[in-house]
């Protein structure tokens, strides 16, 4: 076994060759293996390492599972510097609403949730060019993604590759899968049903014949928890009545009508959170029997008629049409499953899983070897019991942060807690963020605990810094415009990111150099109440009552939290700043939780600003503007 031959540098930094060896046993043996490595401890090279040395000798496949589409690209940013050294098959899938080039030269907005019908109707009438040259075009097509899978290139480059011989990129890339030893795609490849089939039908892929990694692996419980929630409210409700009205679809628009009216009526009289999904069936389906109501789920999910009648008059598509039947096709499905609840809540209804550890161990039981890898998944007993795994689950802990040079400033003057929440609290949490930034110690990340704190502090920041310098991240970006937003970012020396805890940019984004020297982290993302979270408390509780809101609610916003303020770290040499502008982490259960790199040289007081401003200038002083790391990159 050669573990260098799949390391694209000179040598392993320290802690890294054992992760790799560690891997490569995991492989060898068909065993689950947890990682914990701090953020800049070089994982994801260590554990191609070890992972494609194992299925070099075996002859396995690698599925590298990523919670997003940019985490993706960094990772095939790795394996393309190995593809210079190694004849390595590599292709990265994501989804195939991002390939269509029919719709980016289309004047006609599609929503992702309406894009399968978008793209079946336009195959099927053979009025997509790029389908039907797949045929035509075969050889350019299979020279495409041979080229595709030997040398990764950016997603932008496929699609204009694509477009030079005018044939559709998904297709492509759906050629490629076939000789790819390697595929890095996103968690929804693995667990959902739909997306699946792809790779496990249509490929070679052979789950016993799979190694799957799994990265920033602390998500997996809220992705599948959120994966199955199906969610309706009367608002949907109220939406595709006139939906119908506007389509003219009698007969459609009176069932939706009183299932309006039942509903609401439901909701409105339903005294608690969890509802009994026997007696709400018999509430919808009075006057009629279950038959009646299987029907109609069926008409309005497949409205093939009224959806393609849509696109061929280039209307929007019935989405609330659509998604009333979504919802009626996942409640009837719910009705046997003691693990899907059905939850009341304002008017609205959810399906939600309230066992997504049991989804987990079943979705990942036939894989030969199972890899977990996070940055922070202490205490490690938890993190196992919230995926459903045995506490016997070898854990390797990669023990490389004495290096790091990172001082903490905890701030308790400030506080994202709700009821403290007002113009006053955010202006003073701002003021600490311009503070900082006005001292230029680099590129700064503010990481908010939601959008709604987010979009209270922007105005207020942009106030003390202007706009020039300061990059907003907002909900609903496109790949296209994240990326946009992430170069005027890295384009702009001394500038402020201001994303959100748990989004796309606060994890699995590198910023080398002094791309980002500071992390400031504002507040706590606790989830709200809700009936969500009560089917789990409840549930979780079952077995395990003093625990419930440490994993449910604690856990997850502290891993959001630590992950925010070590996204700086790119380097194990790196010396950085992180302020953590929220009282509640002083708390000595949080402090018990916080990993060590974090806590090592921590202050913890009311910060004055001249204080911070003189903290940011020695910081500034003392702090080295060529950090090379061992490997040499920078
Ligand atoms: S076949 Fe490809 S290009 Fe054509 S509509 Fe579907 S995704 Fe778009």
């Amino acid at each position: 076994m050669e573990l260098e031959e799949f390391l694209y540098y000179k040598s392993f930094r320290p802690g890294q060759r054992e992760l790799a060896l560690s891997v490569y046993e995991a492989c060898k043996r068909g065993e689950r293996l947890v990682v914990e490595a701090v953020s800049g401890f070089g994982k994801t090279a260590a554990v191609l390492a070890g992972s494609l040395a194992a299925a070099k000798e075996d002859d396995l496949k690698i599925l590298y599972a990523c919670r997003t589409k940019r985490q993706i690209w960094r990772v095939m940013e790795e394996v393309s510097r190995l593809q210079d050294r190694n004849q390595l098959a590599a292709v990265d899938l994501s989804s195939k609403y991002d390939y269509c080039l029919l719709m980016r030269k289309s004047h006609f907005s599609v929503s992702s949730e309406a894009f399968r019908w978008y793209c079946n109707f336009h195959v099927t009438n053979n009025l997509c060019s790029y389908f039907l040259n797949l045929t035509l075009l075969n050889n350019k097509v299979t020279n495409l993604a041979h080229q595709k899978s030997m040398r990764f290139f950016p997603h932008s480059t496929l699609l204009q590759k694509s477009e030079e011989i005018h044939a559709c990129p998904y297709e492509v890339t759906r050629l490629a899968l076939a000789g790819a030893k390697m595929v890095t795609t996103t968690y929804h490849y693995i667990f959902d049903e739909t997306s699946r089939s792809l790779l496990f039908t249509s490929t070679q892929f052979e789950p016993s014949r799979t190694i799957v990694i799994f990265d920033e692996a602390h998500n997996l419980r809220d992705f599948i928890r959120g994966l199955f929630t199906v969610a309706l409210s009367v608002t949907d409700l109220e939406r595709a009545v006139n939906e119908s009205k506007e389509l003219y679809l009698e007969s459609v628009q009176d069932a939706l009508r009183t299932l309006k009216t039942r509903i609401q009526d439901f909701c409105s009289t339903s005294k608690s959170w969890f509802v009994d999904k026997e007696s709400f069936l018999k509430e919808l389906c009075r006057g009629h029997d279950k038959t009646w109501l299987a029907n109609l789920s069926f008409e309005l999910s497949t409205s093939a008629g009224v959806a393609w009648y849509s696109i061929s008059t280039e209307r929007k598509l019935p989405h609330s049409i659509l998604m009333v039947g979504k919802f009626l096709t996942a409640f009837l499905s719910s009705l046997t499953e003691e693990n899907l609840f059905l939850t009341s809540w304002e008017n609205s209804l959810s399906i939600i899983n309230v066992d997504p550890a049991k989804f987990f161990v079943e979705g990942t039981r036939k894989f030969k070897t199972t890899i977990l890898l996070s940055a922070t998944v202490s205490p490690s007993e938890l993190f196992l019991r919230s995926i459903g795994l045995p506490s016997s689950t070898r854990l390797h802990r990669a023990e490389q942060d004495l290096a790091l040079q990172i001082t903490t400033l905890l701030d308790l003057g400030v506080t994202t807690k709700f009821k403290l929440r007002s113009y006053e609290m955010y202006s003073k949490i701002s003021s600490r963020i311009v503070a900082v930034a006005l001292m230029r110690p680099g590129g700064i990340g503010v990481f908010a605990p939601s959008y709604t704190v987010l979009e209270a502090l922007s105005p207020l920041i942009e106030k003390g810094l202007g706009s020039e310098s300061l990059v907003v991240e907002s909900k609903k970006l496109t790949n296209q415009e994240a990326s946009e937003l992430m170069k005027s970012f890295k384009e702009r020396k001394d500038s402020v990111l201001l994303a959100v805890q748990g989004g796309r940019f606060s994890e699995g984004e590198d910023f080398p150099g002094d791309l980002m020297n500071v992390s400031i982290v504002v507040g706590l993302s606790l989830p709200p109440p809700s009936p969500t979270l009560f089917a789990e408390y409840s549930t979780f509780a079952k077995s395990d009552r003093n625990n419930s809101y440490l994993l449910v609610s604690l856990l997850p916003a502290l891993r959001k939290a630590f992950q925010s303020a070590g996204r700086h770290i790119r380097t194990p040499n790196k010396k950085g700043l992180v302020f953590l502008l929220d009282s509640r982490f002083a708390d000595q259960r949080i402090m018990d939780l916080m990993p060590s790199w974090l806590k090592r040289n921590l202050i913890q007081k009311d910060f004055p600003l001249t204080e911070i401003e003189g903290i940011v200038r020695d910081f500034n002083l003392n702090r080295s503007t060529s950090q090379i790391d061992s490997n040499g990159i920078r």
